[in-house]
């Protein structure tokens, strides 16, 4: 059977657990060279009627799932294969209600498999933005919390808090050159914290752009920096930040629409998913297809386990 191109023909391919199986066999290890995820041996026997192998190192068994996002789960590979396609496919992103429904799990399974997903969407690139020469688009944009349909507790709360809003604060870089971009929840608005984000992520000498917000200001010293004043105009030639703001329309319009109540503890990883889909867009240099970025994401489950207890910020750190 050819590999899948559309949503209805991947329930279809991953819904035979066999063939789920040996795809998520052959991602994991491509070269077929199959080693123990606990011990490391090359040095075991596979038990074809449980999919499993023993390992002749540690003298255990392990499975396709150990070592990965979806260790210790009871749902089988084919719901985690379809899930894993529509959270990297759908462009607003997949909500747990939507998901619970489509493939028949409780919403809370479904919430859980969702973060675990986004787990295995972290690009971490150490390379910083700028190295190709293009300028890059420095913005934040504010989450959540709309003052006015807010309960008059929690507004007092928050006032007497001394903040004005309970928005979350998203960072992000957009390269020009790459179209790559890199976004993060930061804690609050602090000179320091942005200016290192920049230090860290943007090669020294490199060329940004920025809105005129005082915090930036410091950025001469170490980039060349123009600003965009957003009061009087919004673009000057080469000079504006629309690459990045479009990136923020996506993420609120998912936001908004999909994930109905995004709490702040979460809003990291509802950000590494659009990320993902956005650097991972179809253009015309780059004709990546739905299939290509289901497995991009399935290539990177391994390592990446999350527990409940993490996520839910309980017990666990
Ligand atoms: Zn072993």
């Amino acid at each position: 059977m050819k590999k899948p191109v559309t949503l209805q023909q991947a329930i279809v391919y991953f819904g035979d657990s066999d063939r789920a199986f040996e795809y998520a066999k052959w991602l994991r290890w491509p070269d077929d060279k199959l080693t123990c995820p606990r011990c490391g041996s090359d040095s075991n026997s596979f038990v074809k009627t449980r999919k499993l192998w023993f390992c002749n190192g540690c003298k255990k068994q392990f499975t396709v799932k150990v070592g990965t996002i979806f260790e210790d789960s009871p749902i089988g590979l084919d719901k985690w294969m379809t899930a894993v396609w529509m959270i990297c496919n759908c462009k607003n992103g997949i909500s747990s209600y939507e998901l619970h429904r489509c493939i028949g799990v409780t919403q809370k399974t479904a919430w859980f498999m969702l973060h675990r997903i986004r787990e295995a969407m972290k690009s971490g690139s150490f390379m910083k933005m700028g190295s190709e020469g293009g300028p890059i688009e420095v913005d934040e944009a504010y989450i959540g919390g709309k003052f006015k349909n807010m309960h008059l507790a929690k507004r007092h709360r928050i006032q007497e808090a001394g903040r004005s809003t309970s928005k979350a604060m998203v960072f992000g870089m957009l390269d020009r050159n790459t179209r790559q971009v890199r976004a993060k929840v930061l804690p609050e608005v602090e000179r320091g914290t942005l200016m290192c984000e920049i230090l860290n992520g943007v090669k020294s000498g490199a060329t940004v752009y920025t809105d005129g917000l005082a915090v930036y200001t410091p950025a001469q010293r170490h980039f060349i920096h123009e600003t965009v004043n957003h009061v009087t105009e919004y673009v000057r030639g080469e000079v504006h930040t629309n690459g990045i703001e479009n990136f923020w329309s996506l993420l609120k319009r998912s936001l908004g629409g999909t994930y109905v109540a995004v709490e702040p503890f979460h809003l990291d990883r509802y950000v590494t998913e659009q990320v993902f889909r956005f650097n991972n867009r179809a253009t015309k240099d780059n004709p990546l297809t739905d299939e290509d970025r289901f497995a991009l994401a399935m290539s990177q489950v391994a390592g990446r386990r999350l527990t409940y207890a993490q996520l839910t910020g309980n017990g666990a750190d």
